[in-house]
């Protein structure tokens, strides 16, 4: 029997809770976002600019998706593209996928705390002596201490050993 009262289900705060979907416009060559209760999702939602049935977009078959000029544009359009969920002013022009500038900004290099730097001091001071190896055991030189730190790469005080598997 149809209940009236489930569809009321609210938060505690009182607000009804609704996922936000995106779908793609085909005419449009375009994607918006629609609020929608979970259990109509996957029903098409008429584009807010042609009326047409838009599809949903499954997170999972984004990248399957095969646009007009590479990149589909946001309706309302607002001259952003998007980039893996992102909202980006530019489409993506370097030749490797997933990683446009404005989502995947090279980290800033960390400052490094003073003690940080007095800890690869005095591993420098061990790589000169032929102290320091690497997790696998190898030599490690005092010039490459800095970079592998910063790489993440664990370096211990111990005896080089010529077979790293022994
Ligand atoms: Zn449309």
């Amino acid at each position: 029997m149809y209940n009236s009262s489930k569809l009321q289900l609210k938060a505690p705060w009182g607000v009804v809770w609704m996922p936000l979907y995106e779908y793609f416009c085909q005419p449009c060559n375009g994607i918006f976002e629609e609020l929608r209760p979970m259990r109509e999702a996957t029903e098409p939602v008429p584009c807010p600019q042609c009326y047409k049935d838009a599809a949903r977009i499954m997170p999972t078959s984004f990248s399957a998706f095969t646009f007009r000029d590479g990149y589909p544009r946001r309706i309302p359009d607002d001259n952003q593209f998007s980039h893996l969920g992102k909202k980006v002013t530019k489409p993506i022009t370097s030749a490797r996928p997933n990683e446009h500038p404005e989502v995947n900004k090279p980290q800033p290099r960390k400052r490094k705390l003073k003690g940080e730097i007095t800890e690869i001091q005095d591993m420098q001071v061990a790589a000169a002596k032929g102290d320091l190896v690497d997790w696998y055991g190898n030599t490690v030189r005092p010039r490459e201490v800095p970079k592998m730190v910063d790489d993440g790469r664990i370096l211990r005080k111990g005896t080089p050993q010529s077979d790293p598997l022994a």
